[in-house]
């Protein structure tokens, strides 16, 4: 399994990161992405990749307020010499202050445009803001897809984001009983436009809440997709796996990774 959205970078992680990634290989997990947040943490997150821990740069909506002003700039010079897997985590978020609006959406379009010219899948933080995020994809004819991290739009949304080549992360989130509008989607949409995240150390599934979020509790989100499916965990694997490689361009990685 790819765990497609881990911050592994997190502080909450520095003393055991290495019994963190043992336990999720443990789980199944054979892959991991960490999906970037502010620049000044960009050189710590290098030190983490592997050749099955692979990276995202971007800048992260929600953390407007930590983004210099030249902050496009520097990812652009970054990117230029430290390419990465994807753009992320990048997008709008509806909970920050009205005022961040329009530095969200500068951000977001600039970064959208840069994965545009370098042919990259983005990686899609979306809270309260699905119709604005589709209406610039729309607007920019964005082409190379990615993930809707954390998933929390609609039916309709979500064909319109598969039409764009995009796949829905789902994670812990989908474990909550009164999460009942994601667990209809996740019920009946293709096999195709499903992968796995773990959101770690946020939103731990309802089996252990309370706790530090970690890559192998994915395990909890497989057993609830696949009752929710009607299917076996290893056909969530499976499907989940393969969506995460296509729409990544992950090389398929059998073998078991270094710890560390
Ligand atoms: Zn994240």
């Amino acid at each position: 399994m790819i765990d497609t959205h881990c911050h592994l970078d997190h502080p909450s992680f520095a003393a055991d990161r290495a019994l963190v990634l043992q336990r999720s290989i443990d789980a199944g997990i054979r892959q991991w992405i960490i999906p970037a947040i502010v620049l000044r943490h960009f050189s710590a997150m290098q030190a983490l990749q592997t050749a099955h821990i692979h990276l995202a740069w971007g800048l992260h909506p929600l953390f407007y307020a930590e983004h210099p002003e030249d902050a496009l700039n520097q990812l652009a010079e970054w990117l230029s010499h430290t390419p990465p897997l994807a753009i992320g985590e990048i997008g709008l978020d509806g909970f920050a202050p009205p005022a961040s609006q329009d530095q969200q959406m500068h951000l977001f379009c600039g970064q959208l445009a840069m994965a545009q010219s370098l042919r990259l899948p983005v990686l899609l933080h979306v809270r309260k803001c699905h119709e604005e995020v589709l209406g610039v994809l729309k607007k920019s004819a964005f082409a190379y897809g990615g993930v809707v991290h954390a998933y929390s739009g609609s039916w309709q949304q979500a064909e319109r984001y598969l039409e764009r080549g995009f796949c829905l992360g789902i994670g812990g989130v989908v474990t909550r009983p009164q999460a009942t509008r994601l667990r209809e989607i996740v019920s009946r949409v293709a096999d195709h436009a499903l992968v796995l995240e773990s959101d770690a150390p946020d939103l731990p599934p309802v089996a252990c809440s309370g706790q530090r979020n970690e890559p192998a509790f994915i395990r909890h989100t497989v057993a609830t997709l696949a009752q929710l499916r009607n299917c076996s965990a290893d056909s969530i694997a499976e499907s989940t796996t393969a969506n995460a490689r296509r729409i990544l361009s992950l090389h398929p990685s059998n073998h078991m990774p270094p710890q560390e």
